[in-house]
């Protein structure tokens, strides 16, 4: 059968070496790739790869055989030392066509492919992102690559009208968030605030204007005179995706937001008590370019804290400034900063903390991993690590650490990228997208003990009916749907069975 060729597709001669690792200037676009000297018209079963959108990445395809071919990863911008998100479509296949796809160049070595992990893959007609069965998946060191560590993976297609997308782990983009932001801004709700709090690095090319929006929102109650009228408010900041291939990061804030302005009581509870200021994208360009680490001019803005450039690093700059003004402010009480990252070799959802001194100081700060850990199944206290490295002297939890009184608590929220442990399991549960969400659900809940255990909410006060004390009610409140009844239905719980159950349809 032959296919109708779009316009911008090229038929590319790949066979040779001869572009080296140097060629990786961009995503490769509508790329199809025919075996080495073919001259023929292009057929159906000539993989057509594409990495020409939001978050996408992969700079190079080489024809290896009719089965095989070997993908390279696209180095983040301005920064060719990290390679490691990939996110890129495959059309144009045969029908029970069966290929083996090497990722060859992986910056790190090692890699939670070892413990099971495995690539993430949607389709046209199955558009639910799915883990593709690990016994598919390959990591090994390679002769034929340096020796450089390679992962594999065999796939067959089985739809040929379906485009095929793999992915690191499950994207989120920025135009999702713009999206999620948007709705919920339109739900005009007194105890939400959006703002732009700056903008992206402009781009020196006028064609493509980089300038993306750094949001900022608050949550907290309206009117503070009201509802708590002889206390100060705490202050919760809370960041995500500095570094932008750290996709599960987003699934964690939106699960934090999504409970905050929840009409669960517990939530009702902290906007009370509680102003929140999230930033739930730092690095808006990294993420949009489909980086690993980096931002477009190839910084690592995680280790830049300590003196951000507003030329240089913008969004760093302006949440930086807007933390240190909110420290100075003698209204509200800066007590958190959580920054939420995703860890490539660890499992679990576990925490960073910063090192002191005074032992009463250190035992404060371990309460609230504590308390999360009773939460939530997959949060490991025994992960959870205080420390004062020099590598990590310019990350937000250290700098602000170092920069707030003594009774704020700074942590890195990190998420593994693959699965975890529960309490009593052998085997390790994948992650998806609903459970990193719920992870973030748990975090949120979290300071409603946390500011019950140390009396700043009254505990009788605060008591919430057994029923509804779970986070589970918000499932169908949290996409806006409207079910307020603090129940969940029979059906959502049959398809939350049946999401857990896995299908394997690749
Ligand atoms: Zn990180």
């Amino acid at each position: 059968m032959e296919m109708k060729m779009e316009e911008n597709m090229r038929v590319v001669d790949t066979g040779s070496e001869a572009g080296g690792e140097d060629a990786l200037v961009g995503n490769v676009n509508k790329l199809m790739v025919t075996p080495r000297g073919y001259t023929g018209v292009p057929r159906k079963g000539h993989l057509v790869f594409d990495a020409c959108f939001e978050s996408g990445n992969l700079g190079r395809v080489d024809y290896i055989s009719e089965f095989e071919f070997d993908l390279f990863i696209r180095p983040d911008t301005c920064n060719p030392r990290f390679r490691v998100w990939f996110n890129f479509t495959v059309e144009n296949v045969r029908e029970t066509q069966r290929v083996i796809l090497n990722i060859v160049n992986f910056s790190k070595t090692k890699s939670l492919y070892r413990e099971g992990m495995s690539p993430v893959v949607k389709s046209t007609s199955r558009p639910k992102w799915q883990r593709l069965p690990a016994k598919n998946v390959y990591y090994y060191r390679c002769p034929d690559h340096r020796r450089n560590y390679v992962m594999s993976f065999a796939f067959c297609f089985d739809r040929e009208d379906d485009v095929y997308q793999f992915a690191y782990c499950y994207p989120y983009t920025y135009s999702r968030l713009q999206h999620y932001l948007d709705s919920l801004e339109r739900r005009n709700l007194d105890y939400l605030q959006r703002e732009q709090l700056g903008l992206s690095v402009t781009s020196t090319e006028s064609t493509d204007q980089q300038q993306r929006r750094l949001d900022l929102l608050t949550i907290t109650s309206p009117d503070p005179a009201l509802q708590n009228p002889k206390k100060e408010k705490k202050l919760v900041v809370l960041t995500a995706r500095v570094h932008p291939g750290e996709s599960p990061a987003s699934f964690v804030c939106q699960g934090v937001i999504d409970f905050l302005v929840s009409q669960h009581p517990v939530a009702q509870l902290l906007r009370d008590h509680v102003i929140f200021k999230i930033v739930p994208m730092l690095n808006p360009d990294g993420v949009y370019l489909g980086n690993y680490r980096c931002s477009l001019m190839g910084f690592d803005l995680n280790r830049h804290w300590q003196e951000p450039s507003l030329w240089a690093h913008p969004t760093l700059y302006a949440v930086k400034q807007l933390i240190v003004q909110l420290s100075q402010d003698p209204k509200v009480g800066l007590e958190f900063y959580i920054d939420v990252h995703a860890h490539s070799t660890m499992m679990n959802g576990f925490m960073y903390g910063n090192v002191f001194e005074e032992e009463e100081r250190v035992q404060r700060q371990a309460v609230f991993p504590r308390l999360l850990c009773n939460n939530a199944a997959d949060f490991s206290f025994s992960n959870t690590s205080f420390n004062r490295d020099m590598v990590k002297a310019g990350t937000g939890r250290r700098f602000l650490g170092g920069l707030l009184d003594d009774t704020s608590y700074c942590y890195t929220l990190e998420v593994s990228f693959y699965s975890y442990m529960a309490a009593g399991s052998t085997a390790p549960v994948p992650y998806t997208e609903d459970t990193y969400m719920k992870l973030g659900r748990n975090v949120a809940r979290t300071f409603l003990d946390y500011y019950k255990h140390n009396h700043f909410i009254d505990e009788n006060k605060a008591q919430i009916p057994s029923h509804i004390n779970s986070i589970e009610v918000l499932s169908k409140d949290q996409q806006g749907n409207g079910n307020r009844n603090g129940r969940s239905s029979g059906g959502e719980r049959a398809a939350e069975r049946k999401s857990q159950g896995v299908r394997r349809d690749y």
